[in-house]
């Protein structure tokens, strides 16, 4: 498998677009607090019960289970292309009612 690699985008989140709320089923926006700068995924339905989901170990966690994954692709990868090849695999990853239940879904 081939994977075509953008330019970096500069993009600090790992998943964007790519993670969905499982209660609402829409994909969750970004949140950034400030002035700390600690990032989340959060919900845009209001009366969703679900916490903010912390980024950073999320954004380990998928990128864990796309190396184990797809060992070969994941090899070697800079922070700054991720997002692009994690894309081409990814369609998307459900976050359950708790914030470390994780859903992926492959596009294979
Ligand atoms: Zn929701």
């Amino acid at each position: 498998m081939a994977l075509l690699v953008e330019p970096a985008a500069g993009d600090l989140y790992l998943l964007r677009d790519l993670i969905w709320c499982g209660l609402c089923a829409v994909p969750l926006v970004t949140v950034q607090i400030r002035p700390s700068g600690t990032r989340y995924y959060g919900c845009p339905n209001r009366p969703c019960p679900r916490p903010l989901v912390p980024a950073e170990v999320t954004e380990q966690r998928a990128w864990h289970r796309f190396s184990f994954r797809y060992d070969a692709l994941a090899h070697g990868v800079p922070r700054d292309r991720r997002q692009a090849v994690l894309g081409q695999v990814l369609k998307r990853v459900l976050v359950g009612a708790n914030t470390t239940a994780l859903a992926f879904e492959w596009r294979d």
